[in-house]
């Protein structure tokens, strides 16, 4: 493959690439065919992970200031912006991503970097006033080991906004990438190297969730764990996590609304309220697969979205149309039992196929309209290009729909009305609410993360440096 200028059945661990046993074959989603393998790494691969990356912390990265930390990830972001376009051609391969999403997940990692290159050293303690005689002030310190385990949709965003955020603290991270997507994370670690990263700062271990992910949660030796992933896996490595009494984050999935109101600009929303489901074909925990519409532009707005569906294109990633393919057979046969599910649905929109091999994983973007809040289109994370539209006629009704999911990651609100705006990002049950946009163009200066099941802790920003570090108070009585 032209893309790979790297082994990718070799792991790092300690510094050291080397290969495992066994290998796992890496498809194409646009075609089906294997282009490439990777390493199959397993609990004892995990072990020595750990190992090194505790080493790390009594070696030359745990010695390092936080200003010399800081230096190396913007270097590492740096190394990353010269190779956007090798890095976006493998994920555009590896994911089924078209080319154009694959490069904003690019430059976004390289964001990551440079943000968390530059906070490393602005994160402070406090001094307390306490009673007379004593000095008591805080220390921010790293977990020590972190592991960090991530799922194929957008592998290098994620990766940018856990393994930055830990190594700015200066964690020593063992990254397992999941299995259908684990080129940019090798890809993303030799460059680690090449800024100088010292060795077992980052080690990444490919290998399937059940063996090396399940190890790596469960891992004695591990200090915190950062899940980004399914609700079902979330739950078993936050059970893994509470035998080893350590802290979690889990961001999981989600089902997020868009609210549109009467008095809101449509012109502006349209845009918004079709992109912010189709994009990476549906495959987004922060995807809006629920627009609710109220009932004096309902019929506009379905007629609209309806009408932008049915110019979506859907091809190959190197096509670089509207949509790509799902990554699997398996996602793609559970959207179409999604499909199957909305048949009594009235369709108010569908994109089109444009050239697609036979091989590939491919599902036409459908819009249904009408559809009953409790209906399970309307309320499961289907994790696919599938979308629907619902009315309501109240304030208080939208938000009754809105807040009825298991889920609450992200919501956004279209209105004119000021006071509105403000009443409803209170009410509305999610991590993160917009206002007259959906997701502010991603900025990673912004807390993300859910409550309900789309999980708990948050990433992104400042806050993610809290939640990568632990806060010791020291008390000094002095007289
Ligand atoms: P997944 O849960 O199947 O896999 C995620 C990761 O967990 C992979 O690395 C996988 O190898 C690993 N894993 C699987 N079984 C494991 C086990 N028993 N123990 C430990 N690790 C294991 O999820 P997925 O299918 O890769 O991703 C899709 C899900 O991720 C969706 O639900 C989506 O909403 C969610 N997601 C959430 C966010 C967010 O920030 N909230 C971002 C992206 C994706």
């Amino acid at each position: 493959m032209d893309e790979l200028w790297f082994d990718p059945t070799e792991i790092l661990i300690g510094g050291a690439w080397q290969r495992t046993r066994a290998t796992i074959d890496v498809e194409d989603p646009s075609t089906g065919d294997i282009f490439t393998q990777i390493a199959r790494g397993q609990e004892h691969e995990i072990d020595t992970a750990v190992a090194a990356a505790r080493a790390s912390l009594d070696s030359d990265w745990g010695r390092m200031t936080a200003t010399e930390r800081g230096r190396i990830l913007t270097r590492i972001g740096q190394l990353v912006e010269t190779r956007i376009e090798e890095l976006a051609a493998l994920e555009a391969r590896d994911v089924g991503k078209p080319l154009t999403q694959a490069r904003n997940d690019a430059v976004a990692l390289a964001r990551y970097m440079e943000f968390y290159g530059g906070a490393a050293d602005k994160v402070m303690g406090e001094t307390i006033p306490y009673l007379d005689g004593y000095t008591v002030y805080t220390l921010r310190e790293p977990h020590g080991v972190t592991a960090h385990i991530v799922p194929w949709n957008y592998p290098m965003q994620i990766i940018g906004r856990s393994v930055g955020a830990a190594l700015a603290m200066g964690n020593a991270c063992v990254l397992k990438p999941a299995e259908e997507a684990c080129l940019t994370a090798l890809a993303f670690a030799r460059l680690a190297e090449e800024a100088g990263l010292p060795k077992g700062a980052l080690n990444v271990v490919t290998g399937l969730g059940e063996e090396a992910g399940a190890a790596l949660s469960a891992h004695p030796d591990v200090d915190h764990i950062s899940f980004t992933g399914s609700v079902p896996v979330g739950g078993l490595v936050q059970a893994a996590a509470a035998g080893n009494v350590v802290p979690v984050t889990l961001e999981l999935g989600g089902k997020s609304p868009q609210l549109v109101f009467d008095d809101a600009d449509l012109d502006a929303a349209l845009p918004f309220l079709v992109g912010a489901c189709i994009q990476n074909a549906g495959q987004t925990c922060s995807a809006s697969s629920r627009v609710l519409v109220q009932r004096g532009v309902y019929d506009q707005v379905v007629s609209r979205m309806g009408a932008a569906y049915d110019a979506l294109q859907v091809g190959t990633a190197q096509a670089d149309l509207n949509v790509g393919p799902l990554i699997s057979a398996r996602q793609k046969e559970i959207v179409e039992g999604y499909l199957a599910k909305g048949a009594e649905l009235r369709i108010a929109g569908r994109g089109q196929y444009s050239d697609i091999p036979d091989g590939g994983h491919y599902v036409a973007p459908t819009l249904f309209a009408d559809v009953p809040p409790d209906h399970p289109l309307a309320r499961d994370e289907i994790f696919g290009p599938v979308q629907v539209v619902i009315p309501f006629d109240t304030e208080d009704e939208a938000i009754k729909i809105a807040n009825a999911t298991d889920f609450g990651l992200v919501a956004s609100i279209w209105t004119a009305d000021g006071a509105r705006q403000m009443r409803l990002a209170k009410r509305l049950r999610a991590g993160q609410v917009f206002i007259n946009n959906y997701g502010a163009g991603g900025g990673v200066e912004l807390p993300f993360g859910g409550v309900g099941k789309s999980g708990h802790g948050r990433e992104k920003g400042f806050e993610a440096l809290y939640g990568f570090s632990q806060l010791k108070t020291v008390a000094a009585k002095h007289g």
